[in-house]
C-alpha cells in the first residue's frame, strides 16, 4: 500500500467509535481503518477515551430518562458496526468482502456513461454507498453536495483543486465544496463513494439522469 495522505478527522473517527454513524459511512470507515495505521492508531485512543468516560461517570447520579436511553443503547446494541480487519482479499479489504460477496470481479456494474459505472452497495437508508469505477483520464461530473460525501479510493488515484488522492486516500466533501474529480490517466481509478444527500449537479445532463442513477 502506497503512503496515505488524506485521513479520516477526528469528529469522524469519534462518531464510528461510538457508533453514531450511518451504516454506509461506517462501510467507509471501516474499510478506510483497516488500509491505515496511523487512523487506527486514533481510533484506538477514542475508544480506550471512552471507556474512560464510562468508568468516570459510573456511580454518578443520572437522571432516568438518560438512564433508559442509555440502557436502550446497550440493549440495541452496535447491530451495524464492522470491525475493522487488517486481512485482505487482492485489493479488496476484508470490510468490503462481505458486501460484494467475492472480489472485484463479482461486482455488478451499472453502466453511468462516459465508461464511468457504478455498483450500489445494500447498506440501511440513513445514506447511501457505491462503488465506483472510473476510466483512467475521465472527469466525473463537477457537482456540490447537500450533506457528507466521503470517498475513498480503492485502485488507481484521482485528482481534486491540486490535490492527489491515491490508493487508502479519503476525500471528505460537504455543502461549502464543489468539484471536478478527475481519475489520473492510466489505470482505471476505483472508489468506495458514501453520501447522505442527493448531488448538486451544475450540468442539465447528469442532472437529468440523478433519479436514475441514485445519486
Ligand atoms: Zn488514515
Ligand atoms: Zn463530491
Amino acid at each position: 500500500m502506497t503512503e496515505i495522505k488524506h485521513h479520516l478527522t477526528d469528529e469522524l473517527l469519534m462518531s464510528y467509535a461510538a457508533g453514531n454513524l450511518p451504516e454506509a459511512f461506517n462501510l467507509v470507515v471501516a474499510t478506510h481503518i483497516s488500509l491505515c495505521d496511523e487512523c487506527r492508531a486514533r481510533l484506538g485512543a477514542f475508544e480506550a477515551l471512552g471507556g474512560s468516560v464510562i468508568d468516570q461517570v459510573e456511580g454518578c447520579a443520572v437522571s432516568d430518562e438518560c438512564l433508559t436511553a442509555t440502557l436502550r443503547l446497550i440493549e440495541d446494541g452496535p447491530t451495524e458496526e464492522i470491525r475493522p480487519q487488517v486481512t485482505r482479499q487482492g485489493i479488496l479489504p476484508a470490510p468490503l468482502v462481505d458486501y460484494i460477496g467475492g472480489s472485484l470481479d463479482d461486482v455488478k456494474w451499472r453502466s453511468l456513461g462516459m465508461g464511468v459505472k457504478q455498483a450500489i452497495l445494500p447498506t440501511s437508508k440513513e445514506a447511501s454507498v457505491r462503488l465506483l469505477h472510473i476510466p483512467g483520464g475521465t472527469a466525473m461530473p463537477d457537482h456540490g453536495h447537500n450533506g457528507m460525501e466521503l470517498t475513498l479510493v480503492l485502485q488507481g488515484a484521482f485528482q481534486d483543486d491540486g490535490d492527489r488522492f491515491g490508493p487508502g486516500d479519503i476525500e471528505i466533501a460537504d455543502e461549502a465544496l464543489e468539484h471536478t474529480p478527475v481519475a489520473e490517466p492510466g489505470q482505471d481509478c476505483i472508489c468506495l463513494a458514501a453520501t447522505d444527500a442527493k448531488l448538486k449537479f451544475n450540468a442539465f445532463l447528469p442532472k437529468l439522469a440523478q433519479p436514475f442513477f441514485r445519486i
